[in-house]
């Protein structure tokens, strides 16, 4: 006779708890808000950009709700941040720990970003980002040969930032007259925890291109004209990567998409990497 598995009153409550914090801290969040860009979020695509900016959540605290939330993608987020601090801590064992965790503002081009690490290995600084991710993901990116664009894209955001700020406290002291014009992004697998570690250097094409990037986004914005189509429908991007699809593409339904497809990206530990999946 099979056993049923029923869920238990213990993980009924981890469940619930979870999702209430996460409620409450994204209300709290909301007093603080003001329209940024997010370098892991809005540098895909514009439109994307733009209905994130759009979105009713950041003008009323009120819209947001526990429906908001999954269990599963919470539990994947604080799983991510655990990877993070782990490895944030053998960075300064390592004495090679310069600064963790930094948030950086623009006000002229009204972006946000925090930045996980920079670190000096013989004489040189590199900034670091670190991505945990699901071995299919992992899989993914070897079998690619390269890292993820966006990750790239996400990098050179850190490093128009850092070169915008140097001249604050407590960068300018920490740099000392040196630059960040190198980087390290560092996958993790979270199924066997092995590492992948792809060279990234400051590219300035890259940053004039995502400069102008940024100016249309908010150019769309303030002039209340959503951007073009950016994706055809069955793109990764908008498949795997974009709560938006339905908007961008209404007459295309999921079950058009083959399940083996979809699998690749559409796990919540790649939702926390990228965004939520279309499908949880
Ligand atoms: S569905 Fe595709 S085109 Fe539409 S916003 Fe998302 S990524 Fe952009």
């Amino acid at each position: 006779m099979k056993n049923k598995i029923k869920k238990g009153i213990l993980s009924t409550l981890i469940e619930n708890q979870v999702i209430k914090r996460s409620l409450e801290y994204s209300q709290e969040k909301f007093d603080h808000i003001k329209l940024y860009l997010n370098p892991s979020q809005d540098f895909m695509c514009a439109r994307k950009a733009y209905f994130n900016l759009n979105h009713p959540r950041n003008f009323q605290k009120n819209t947001i709700n526990a429906k908001d939330f999954t269990f599963e993608e919470e539990f994947a987020k604080e799983q991510g941040n655990d990877v993070h601090r782990f490895l944030q801590q053998v960075f300064v064992d390592s004495n090679i720990s310069i600064l963790n965790e930094f948030t950086l503002e623009d006000e002229d081009l009204k972006i946000r970003a925090r930045f996980d690490s920079i670190v000096e290995i013989n004489k040189q600084l590199y900034l670091v980002e670190i991505k945990s991710v699901k071995e299919r993901v992992m899989e993914y990116i070897m079998n690619n040969g390269n890292s993820d664009m966006e990750h790239v894209k996400q990098i050179h955001i850190y490093f128009l930032l850092i070169d915008k700020n140097k001249d604050r406290e407590p960068l300018k002291s920490i740099l000392n007259g040196k630059k960040v014009d190198n980087a390290i992004l560092l996958y993790v697998n979270k199924n066997n925890q092995s590492l992948l570690e792809f060279a990234v250097r400051k590219n300035n094409t890259m940053i004039n291109d995502l400069k102008q990037y940024v100016k249309s986004v908010w150019d769309h914005y303030n002039q209340k004209n959503i951007p073009e189509l950016q994706f055809q429908a069955n793109s990764p991007e908008c498949l795997y990567r974009c709560q938006y699809y339905d908007k961008c593409h209404p007459k295309h339904i999921k079950a058009t998409v083959k399940l083996s497809d979809r699998d690749v990206w559409g796990s919540s530990v790649a939702s926390q990497m990228f965004d939520s999946p279309r499908w949880g």
